[in-house]
């Protein structure tokens, strides 16, 4: 059943142009997948509700985006050149790669039964080299995360605005994973982005800032969509965390391949700035008046764009009915919906109703861009396909809009998705409804 649902949901999201695999034409290239025309608007979504909550909506936080590639002694100093690697296994018959923790046993081939070389460490970074020449001296990176960019921006960012502690640097962007084994979809792949935050506190109120964005972790979660029941804490034991953390919250998804990290919460405890610092040697403290100077203790919510996209779509994946009325819909949250609104003449054949259809059109696109025209096929056909894609509205302009009934000129149906019930409204209060429900807050 499990596989069912994502095998449904794979094949929803090619068909209808949401995710295409990475460079399909040429077979594909394992661990890159292609967002097609309605896979960015809701990846985009996604983002800008992240933004404007964790970033515009907040006095305490600050955007960035820093460049992808860095002075590769950043990546020295946060200890991913010497330590960024998984337990790599490879099988002496078929070859196989395996990442040895992922497996139920160690020593033996879940393809071919063969018999396994113990493990080494793989570094997960993909190198690259700047300039004409390609020796040591050029190696770069290109970021495992977006951490990096801000910890190396703490003091910019402290003299450009002199923000007082509590306060955060907050980033979307791409990261790059050599990942030993990329699967499940979108969920482990080798390029993929990430929105990040790092929370600068002072050492001693670390618990209380460690407790306030667990709670506005569950506040995104909810209102992006994803079905609060399927998410679950988990308290990263002591022998489990990275070095320098000294808590660590997974929150795991129930994803239909099993319960996996969706996000990550970690108290970094002053490990990055303190780091940075002395690679750099450039002082990355903060000091209010007479203070000493101190390196500021670091909270840090991470979220993975493409793992929200796959539990937002696993979230709102619903089908009701049976054969010839079976319906499937995505009941995605409207403020993330791809489309709006779908806007259709109930007649593609009538010009009069093509030209008023028309107009209620280009008057609601004007006001929320994300607007579908749709006069293909009948009209249950046309909520059918919109259903399948999420699309929250679907507008229809008929003969009473035109005047047939006076009393209804100027009104349209507006049908809601999740129930199917359809409402007679001005034009104006059908735009104004659907600006409502799908404006970002
Ligand atoms: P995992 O244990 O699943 O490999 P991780 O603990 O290495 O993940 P982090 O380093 O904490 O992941 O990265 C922060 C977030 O980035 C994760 O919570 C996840 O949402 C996302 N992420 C990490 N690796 C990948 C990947 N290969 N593909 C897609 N998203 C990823």
């Amino acid at each position: 059943m499990a596989d069912d649902v994502m095998e449904k949901i794979v094949s929803l999201a090619k068909r209808r142009g949401f995710i295409y695999p990475g460079s399909e034409i040429y077979g594909g290239l394992a661990g890159t997948w292609d967002y097609g025309p309605l896979g960015v608007e809701l990846k985009n979504n996604i983002k800008a509700l992240w933004w404007r909550m964790f970033v515009q909506n907040r006095d305490d936080m600050y955007g960035m985006d820093a460049a992808i590639i860095m002075n590769p002694k950043a990546w020295e100093a946060s200890g991913h050149v010497s330590g960024f690697s998984d337990p790599l296994s490879e099988c002496k018959i078929c070859k196989h790669r395996f990442r040895t923790d992922q497996i139920a046993d160690p020593k033996v081939c879940p393809d071919c039964g063969g018999k396994l070389s113990s493990p080494r460490q793989f570094n997960m970074m993909f190198k690259t080299s700047v300039g004409a020449a390609e020796d040591e001296s050029s190696v770069v990176y290109l970021r495992p995360e977006t951490a990096g960019g801000m910890f190396v921006n703490f003091k910019n960012v402290l003299d450009s605005l002199h923000p007082s502690l509590p306060f955060g640097l907050g980033q979307i962007g791409k990261a790059f994973r050599n990942e030993i084994a990329p699967r499940d979809f979108i969920f482990r792949s080798r390029e993929f982005e990430q929105m990040e935050v790092e929370y600068f506190v002072r050492p001693d109120t670390w618990a209380e800032h460690f407790e306030a964005w667990r709670k506005a972790m569950w506040d995104f979660i909810v209102a992006i969509g994803i079905t609060k029941e399927k998410v679950s804490e988990l308290e990263v034991e002591d022998g489990d965390r990275a070095h320098y953390s000294k808590r660590t919250i997974d929150f795991e998804f129930e994803y239909p391949f099993g319960k996996k990290e969706l996000y990550g919460l970690a108290y970094r405890t002053d490990f990055d700035l303190k780091a940075h610092s002395d690679t750099s040697t450039k002082p990355l403290t903060y000091a209010e008046e007479s203070e000493e100077p101190f390196h500021p203790h670091v909270i840090e919510p991470s979220f993975g764009v493409d793992r929200t996209v796959l539990a937002v779509l696993t979230s709102a994946y619903a089908e009701e009915g049976e054969g010839d009325e079976k319906r499937v819909y995505l009941k995605l949250a409207p403020m993330v919906a791809p489309i709006k609104a779908a806007v259709s003449p109930l007649l593609k054949n009538k010009p009069e109703l093509v030209t008023k259809a028309r107009e209620v059109y280009l008057a609601l696109k004007k006001e929320v861009p994300q607007i579908m025209w749709d006069d293909n096929g009948n009209i249950g056909k046309r909520y059918r396909r919109q259903d399948e894609i999420g699309t929250p509205f679907c507008i229809v302009i008929d003969f009473d809009t035109l005047g047939e009934k006076p009393e209804l000129t100027d009104t349209v149906t507006l049908r809601h998705r999740d129930t199917g019930e359809q409402e007679r409204l001005s034009i104006s209060d059908a735009i104004a409804r659907v600006k409502d429900a799908t404006v970002l807050r």
